[in-house]
């Protein structure tokens, strides 16, 4: 991918989609408000990257290493802070988890939070901290070659979120808002669908049915833990249903992944929980990671450091081959 400075003229760009075409590759311009983006349609590897770093009107150029990250059988990794804090804590960790080996950046703008006493996220402070947070968020995505998700949390926040977030993730919580659902849908983008924690998995599809119904079926459904039953002291803190995982991709076509962080909410959990989850054949992971998690504003007690993270993606990569190729098999066979 190719992005050109803002002032970048038009001969500039085509000098640029004149070189693509020197290595066999097709380019695809997208002329934005702000600036241009020139993707490369083809096998980047033929391609070198440093020589159109050098062009006059690039910004930066960087290979996208899978272009079809979401549709491809690799198993997905989606890691990053529970929450967006600073523009240094979300790119200090973007790279981190990019080095780990994370294909897709989270962090949270606007937090669903059991007390109005704790942080919100930096989109409870208002528009233009919401707006910052979200462009810090989409550059860091740019800049480390990684899309990004985040969060909404109500209807007034969907066109804001969709104007940065890659994918836009629909929270346990509001699994019922059907008008949330339907609002998201309606941006177009790619929707990350987090079941609720009392919803069975009969409503957990048929909610995904009312983003379907709106045209857009570019839903990623997420496992993220259950209501913990029985009395006493709960040692999770929620129940991870791993047999949602399997029971789910027997009815549904949509992918299905994994959040151990939130199911479990214990750092000390999240790699055991990760492998158990790939091996009941959840197609990707979404975990949270931090540089320094007794730092973290939420959630610090269930994030991994990225040397963590790095040992359990590629933990979690040979479990994947496994279970995958069994689950084609079976596809195949019948
Ligand atoms: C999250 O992913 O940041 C989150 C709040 O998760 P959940 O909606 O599953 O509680
Ligand atoms: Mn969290």
């Amino acid at each position: 991918m190719i992005i050109m400075d803002s002032t970048a003229t038009k001969e500039e760009i085509a000098n640029v989609v004149k070189e693509i075409k020197k290595f066999g590759l097709k380019a695809d311009v997208s002329r934005g408000e702000f600036r241009t983006v020139i993707g490369l349609i083809g096998d980047e590897r033929k391609a070198d990257f440093s020589r159109f770093a050098t062009l006059p009107g690039v910004k930066e150029a960087f290979m996208v290493e899978t272009p079809y990250k979401l549709i491809s059988r690799d198993l997905v990794i989606i890691a990053g802070p529970c929450t967006v804090e600073s523009k240094s804590q979300l790119f200090r960790i973007a790279e981190k988890v990019k080095k780990a080996g994370a294909h897709i950046l989270r962090g949270g703008v606007f937090k669903p939070r059991s007390s109005v006493h704790s942080f919100q996220g930096l989109g409870a402070n208002g528009r233009n901290e919401a707006e910052e947070a979200l462009r810090w968020l989409h550059e860091a995505g740019q800049k480390f070659g990684m899309p990004v998700v985040t969060e909404v949390r109500g209807e007034a926040q969907v066109d804001l979120v969709a104007g940065y977030a890659d994918i836009i993730q629909i929270g346990a919580r509001n699994m019922y808002n059907q008008d949330l659902l339907a609002s998201v849908a309606r941006t177009g983008k790619p929707i990350l669908f987090k079941r609720h924690f009392g919803a069975g998995i009969d409503e957990f599809l048929s909610f995904a049915e009312y983003m379907a119904a709106e045209g857009n079926k570019d839903i990623i459904l997420c496992e993220r833990g259950i209501l913990p039953v029985g009395k006493g002291k709960n040692y999770t803190r929620y129940t991870f249903d791993l047999s949602a995982i399997p029971a789910i991709q027997k009815e549904t076509y949509l992918p299905i992944i994994a959040d151990p962080s939130h199911a479990t909410g214990r750092q000390d959990l999240v790699f055991n929980m990760s492998c158990a989850a790939v091996a009941a054949g959840a197609c990707g992971l979404m975990i949270e990671a931090h540089y320094n998690p007794s730092e973290a504003l939420i959630d610090g007690m269930q994030m991994v450091t990225p040397e963590e993270l790095k040992e359990i993606i590629s933990a979690c990569r040979k479990i994947h081959k496994l279970v995958a190729q069994k689950h084609r098999a079976k596809v195949l066979t019948g």
